[in-house]
């Protein structure tokens, strides 16, 4: 699986890691780069798991708020990640919010992160991106090998359930990581599945067309129904529903829908994760139900 993974992305099979999901992944850089005195920078919000594994091994997590557009703030993450921080997260694009920084920015922003510091970026959603300034962290791997990029079969593979994830960086990064790794965490279940998926050219842009089509439909709802919706280049959508949040998450969990939790620092904001067109749809419906707006003028 390495080798097919490795030849999929053009690199040598000692540059990639399997990993048990890509939360292993994640655990596995925290085991490798962070720890007491080696801190983890990661935005405020973003995917917890890099900073909760953190918290287990008693590295200092430092929060760097998303910009007032919702995206990373790269300026002030890289200015937190001076000398002798151990890894630095960028979810690319961001869950929860599913903005992204572009493909200029990133790189500007490698240049200035020290090479002692590992950057990690978390590309689980890259295939659901459309946005021309996007580019993966891949490309940047040859000039900085203190970047690792992780990705995972559990979203446009629809594999979450299986758990298979890995990570591509340069050999040194990925020998370190893969000490940390769980012995034999890869089932022989997902890796034929996987085998399967990236045989299959049709798979990624047939799902990235259906989701982001359905998507697209929320997102014009949202805006009939006169919302904000922050910019998604992802299968979620941040949904503004005026008010506290968590009461409306109860309201669709008693209606049999289930949303994404309350992130205490968007408190207004609601996740929901794009499935099929009518399961859009009763949602668009039901929230309407709960929280009646005005439509758009
Ligand atoms: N990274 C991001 C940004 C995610 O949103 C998730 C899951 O929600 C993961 C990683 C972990 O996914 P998995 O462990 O299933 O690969």
């Amino acid at each position: 699986m390495r080798a097919a993974i490795a030849r999929h992305h053009r690199v040598a099979p000692e540059q990639v890691v399997l990993g048990c999901g890509s939360s292993e992944i994640l655990q596995m850089a925290d085991e490798a780069f962070a720890g007491p005195g080696r801190p983890v920078v990661a935005a405020e919000p973003t995917f917890e798991a890099v900073l909760s594994y953190a918290r287990a091994i008693r590295a200092e997590g430092v929060k760097v708020p998303l910009a007032p557009d919702f995206r990373h703030d790269l300026p002030k993450m890289a200015a937190a990640a001076a000398e002798g921080v151990g890894l630095v997260y960028v979810c690319n694009p961001n869950n929860p919010t599913g903005t992204i920084v572009g493909g200029d920015e990133l790189a500007a922003f490698a240049e200035r992160v020290p090479a002692s510091t590992t950057i990690v970026v978390d590309e689980a959603y890259h295939h659901f991106v459309e946005n021309p300034s996007y580019r993966s962290a891949l490309e940047l791997v040859a000039k900085h090998p203190n970047i690792v990029v992780a990705r995972t079969f559990s979203k446009i593979y629809g594999m979450a359930g299986l758990r298979l994830g890995y990570a591509v960086g340069a050999k040194e990064r990925i020998e370190a990581m893969s000490r940390f790794a769980s012995f034999s965490n890869a089932n022989a279940g997902v890796l034929a599945a996987a085998l399967a998926s990236l045989a299959d050219p049709d798979l990624v842009p047939r799902q990235r067309k259906l989701l982001n089509e359905t998507r697209r439909w929320l997102v014009g709802e949202m805006a009939r129904q006169g919302r904000r919706t922050l910019p998604s280049e992802t299968n979620f959508v941040m949904i503004d529903v005026g008010g506290d949040v968590k009461p409306v998450i109860q309201a669709f969990r008693e209606r049999n829908i289930l949303v994404g939790r309350k992130f205490p620092s968007l408190p207004t904001f609601l996740r929901v994760t794009v499935g099929k067109p009518e399961e859009v749809r009763a949602f668009a419906a039901a929230l309407q139900e709960i929280v009646p707006a005005k439509a758009a003028a």
